[in-house]
Formats: structure tokens, sequence, C-alpha cells
């Protein structure tokens, strides 16, 4: 077996298709070898296995905010394997995870209590869809089996989550199995009005008032929960216009709908708070996280919910198992360790005040990039941005690529879907690196648009 650990047999698999890749076109990055293989990844930099070094600009896939290879998570993940590797988390529990979920319970908005955890973004969104669902019943409220969510939003891939997802490419081959009950507010993006807008744009609080036509369509009486992320991150960074998460909390509460916050991207400091929740100043009834909790090193997800979620849980005989859920991993000794050793060092180097610190620096230098042809959109809030391309019909597909291509070739690693190229820098990169990462990305656009 070991000798399937060597390079040659590595491009030998590759070309087989061996290892089947998530989100990727496989035989284009198969067919392109070893400069779409990482080898080693140190602080805000991966290395490829062609010995390029390239800054990586969206800190892995939002999950790595301290950089890679950071001595102090190393060495926890080291210590709780050596002490505790694994423990069944069904009718027993171990100290990381319980006191875990009391550090994050405490970080999280008020009233906002306890934490089921999970193993991913994915889990963790179906499992507070069901929490949704089973809350309701429990209080004699069963016909509450709606669940909202929002175009342009992304959940992760779980039926749940891909149901309440509004992410158009994602749902065609699935549309025949999608959960019943499900239907999307619109999303909150409106060009026309908010085009180059820095943080939050002034129009659009308004858009949340759909909520109100699909409770009218549907009656209240049918709805357990509308679940949001606060800032839609995968479809490129679509920011909550003033007012519009108000607005939305406002109308669940009237209408006795449970409001969900998936923070999967946002939790954990990308918008220079523990949680968006608490830069928006809007408390929903629960929140999802996963992700930066572990800066990415191994998985875990997880839920937040409100004291009256979980005693309506708590409610009936004592020996009963009250949520009838849970994976293997739930509450994984490593993940917690792991996240108990990065949330000391974002306590100890206060990462969100570094976060709002360096957010106008990728603000200016974001919307530097406006002017240049290609550009029909620029965006920005926390330490996030988005670069929205005009669309080239039939060719923006290929345009994706070659602007992967050129960032390798520039020293940047891009996250480019579609027509949008999103930026979400590891906490610990300096503002040097961020003047350094747009100026290389005006260089790729330069590029591109010679090329279409
Ligand atoms: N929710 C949101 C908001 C996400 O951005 C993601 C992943 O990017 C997910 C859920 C799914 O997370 P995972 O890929 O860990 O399942």
């Amino acid at each position: 077996m070991n000798e399937l650990k060597n390079e040659s047999l590595c491009a030998l698999a590759m070309s087989e298709g061996r290892n089947w890749m998530p989100f990727t076109a496989n035989r284009l990055v198969n067919g392109r070898g070893d400069h779409r293989v990482v080898a080693l990844a140190k602080g805000p930099y991966y290395t490829m296995a062609d010995g390029r070094t390239v800054f990586d600009s969206l800190s892995g896939l939002w999950c790595t905010p301290l950089g890679h290879g950071h001595p102090r998570i190393v060495e926890a993940l080291r210590q709780q394997a050596e002490t505790l590797d694994f423990a069944p988390g069904f009718q027993m529990t171990h100290a990381p995870a319980v006191t875990l979920a009391a550090r994050i319970a405490r970080m999280a908005p008020d009233g906002l209590e306890h934490v089921f955890f999970a193993n991913s973004g994915s889990e963790a969104v179906d499992t507070a869809l069901k929490i949704a669902i089973g809350f309701h019943k429990l209080r004699g409220d069963g016909g509450r089996f709606r669940l909202i969510g929002r175009e342009r939003g992304y959940h992760g891939v779980g039926f749940g989550g891909m149901s309440v997802g509004g992410i158009v490419s994602n749902r065609k081959m699935f549309a025949t199995v999608m959960m019943p009950g499900v239907d999307h507010l619109r999303h909150p993006y409106d060009h026309a009005h908010v085009a180059f807008s820095k943080g939050q744009p002034e129009w659009g609080a308004c858009l949340a008032d759909d909520l109100e036509r699909l409770v009218a369509l549907h009656d209240a009486s049918t709805i357990a929960a509308v679940i949001v992320e606060p800032v839609q991150g995968s479809t490129g960074v679509l920011v909550p216009p003033i007012g519009y998460l108000q607005k939305l909390r406002e109308i669940c509460t009237k209408h006795g709908i449970l409001l969900i916050f998936d923070e999967v991207i946002t939790g954990f400091g990308r918008m220079g708070e523990n949680f968006a929740s608490q830069r928006f100043g809007v408390t929903p009834d629960m929140i999802t996280f996963a992700k930066a909790v572990t800066n990415g090193i191994v998985p875990m997800g997880g839920v937040i919910v409100t004291s009256e979620i979980y005693k309506t849980f708590m409610s009936g005989p004592e020996s009963a198992i009250e949520f009838a859920h849970g994976y293997t991993y739930s509450g994984h000794p490593l993940a917690a360790a792991v996240a108990h050793t990065v949330l000391d060092i974002m306590e100890e180097e206060d990462t969100n005040a570094r976060v709002r610190a360096l957010e106008p620096v990728l603000e200016e230098e974001v919307h530097s990039l406006r002017g240049l042809s290609s550009v029909k959109d620029l965006r920005n809030i926390g330490f996030t941005a988005a670069i929205e391309l005009s669309p080239l019909p039939e060719k923006s597909a290929l345009r994706s690529v070659q602007l992967f291509e050129y960032g390798l070739q520039e020293g940047v690693l891009l996250r480019v879907t579609g027509d949008t190229i999103s930026f979400g820098p590891p906490f610990i990169s300096t503002p040097d690196q961020i003047r350094e990462m747009i100026q290389k990305v005006r260089n790729v656009l330069l590029r591109c648009e010679e090329d279409f």
C-alpha cells in the first residue's frame, strides 16, 4: 500500500481518475497533473507539487483563518491523540466536548446557550432543520413542517441543505428528489441598486418582505423555519442590505417561525465579531457553524440553539432519548481539543480586532479594481470580498479555468465560481500581503481581458 504514496503513482492514479474529486471538473484537473496537486502548506501559502508557491486567498475553503501548520494546533492534535483519541458520543461524553460546548455558547449572542456537535457544515444544517421541525412537533404544533431557504443560498449537500439551498446548478440533477415543503425567498442582491457598495448596501431591506409573501402563500401555521446565511458566501459574498436581517427577524418572530443563521463561513471572526449575528445585531434562534472552529485541521460542525429550544426537547421522560439524531464523530475529541486551541489563539491574538483592522485594507484594494473592463461589481464586508465579472455567454466556464491557471502563474490561488471570484484571506495576512494579492489579481484580470 505504501508505494501508492509515491509521487509518480499519484500522477498515474490521477490520470486514471481514481480519486473522484468533489465539485470538480475531474477530467480537466486530472489532465493538468502536478500543478493542480497541493504538496505543502505553511502560514497563508500553499506550495504546489510543481514547486510553485501561491497565496491562499480563500483560507482553504474559508476554513483556515489562522494559516496552515500552526505549531500550537499541531501539538494540540498530537497530545489529544495520545490521551483520548476517540470515545463514543452516545450515552457518554468527554471533557473536551463538554467544555467546548460551554465555551462556544459563551461566545454566541445572548440567549443561544446549547451546542449540538456535528462534523461538517452540511451535517450542521441538516441537524438544525431537524431540530426546527422537532421543536414545533414537541410543542404540539406539528403542522409546521415547511422550511424556507433563499435563492443563491448554499447550505451544503445533504438532502436538507441541498433542498433549502438556492444554487441552480447544484439543484438541477436532483430536482425530482428535493425535500417536499421547501420554498425560497428572493436573494437580497439587486445589481441595479447596490453595485460597487462598500460594506452593507443602503438599499434592499424591503426585500425581506418577501417572507410575508411566502407566509401569505403557505400560511404561517405550516412554516417551521427560515434559514439564511447572514452573508451569502459561496455565491460571491452577497452582503445583507442595512436593515434586511432585522426585518427577517421581525417577520419570523411575528409568525412564530424559527430563524436559523447558517454561519459556517461567517462564524468565528470572519465578520470581525465571533458571529455575524453580533456584527449585524440580529439574534437568530439557531446558528450553524463549522470550518474555522478547528482552523480546518480536522472536521467539526455544530448547531447553537436557544434555551427555549433546548428546554422544549428536554421536556419528556428523563430516561428517553430526546432527539433521535447524532453522528459517530459528533464532538470528536481531536476536533474538540483542536477547537479549544484555535479559540485560545483567536482570543490571545484578538483576531476579531485584527479582522476589523484589515477590513478597510481589503475594501480599498478590492475597490481599486473598479474600472477594469471585465469588472461588473465589487463587494466586501468583514474580511471577505468578491469580484463579479461581466458574464461571457458560452465562455464563462472557459474563462474561470483560465483565471485559475493565470492565478497559479501569478502566485495566487483563486476561488472562481462562474463569473465570481471570492476572497476570504487568512486573518494572519499582513496588509502588504493583501495589497500584493490584489496586484496579482489585477494582472490575472488584465491577462484574461486580452483573451476573452
Ligand atoms: N453552509 C454554508 C454557509 C457553507 O458555506 C458551507 C460550505 O461552504 C456549508 C454549509 C457546507 O459545509 P461542508 O462543506 O462542511 O459540509
